[in-house]
């Protein structure tokens, strides 16, 4: 594999990354496109196969961990497999593009360790844990045990935001989203010179 750059960002759920990672694609000077990871879990309303995820069995999950075909799989909730194939960047580069990853902490750091030098790697923090759990329920996607899974594995992603390149603290959005369109923006054009 080689190309463009790699760009992490990674977040307990519910922290906003997702938003901020949709704003950063609308961004065509950042030139960036998005990896679709594979996923065992269940399609969310609205979520489409091929762009949201690829939806596939646990079965068909396993497969690929099998034949070597991830660059990183977690298993991030219990029986919830998800992964970054590597066709996936494969393809991403080949168009020329860099490639910006939605993913997990521990997906993440795999990333980061994997590319140090291709690699941006951004956490992203909410202002506490108490916040999150009224954003998730606001999201109403999730049920309450679900919800409750994902509060508990936050604090412990909270831990290894140091081992980041960058920290963005999500308390006003409008903020958050500028201050990643700058920090991405910069690392594109430095690793450019
Ligand atoms: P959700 O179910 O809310 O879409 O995602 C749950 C968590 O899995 C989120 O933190 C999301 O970023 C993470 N995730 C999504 N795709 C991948 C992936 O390919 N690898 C890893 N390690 N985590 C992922």
């Amino acid at each position: 594999m080689t190309g463009g750059k790699l760009i992490v960002f990674s977040a307990p759920s519910g922290s906003g990354k997702t938003t901020i990672v949709q704003h950063l694609l609308k961004q065509e000077i950042l030139n960036l496109d998005f990896s679709i990871s594979a996923t065992s879990r269940e399609p969310r309303k609205g979520e489409i196969h091929g762009k949201d995820y690829y939806y596939i069995s646990l079965k068909q999950f396993k497969q690929h961990i099998k034949n070597s075909d991830f660059l990183e799989w977690e298993e991030v909730y219990r029986d919830n497999f998800y992964g970054t194939l590597k066709t996936e960047v494969d393809r991403i580069w080949a168009k020329g593009k860099n490639v910006i990853f939605d993913i997990d902490v521990v997906g993440g750091l795999r990333i980061k360790k994997k590319y140090p030098v291709e690699t941006l790697s951004v956490f992203v923090k909410p202002p506490s844990v108490d916040e999150l759990k009224i954003r998730l329920k606001k999201r109403k996607t999730e049920s309450e045990e679900k919800i409750n899974m994902r509060i508990a594995k936050a604090s412990v992603e909270l831990a290894t935001a140091p081992q980041f390149d960058f920290i963005i603290e999500n308390i006003d959005l409008e903020v958050a989203l500028k201050e990643a369109e700058v920090l991405v923006e910069n690392y594109i054009n430095k690793s450019d010179e």
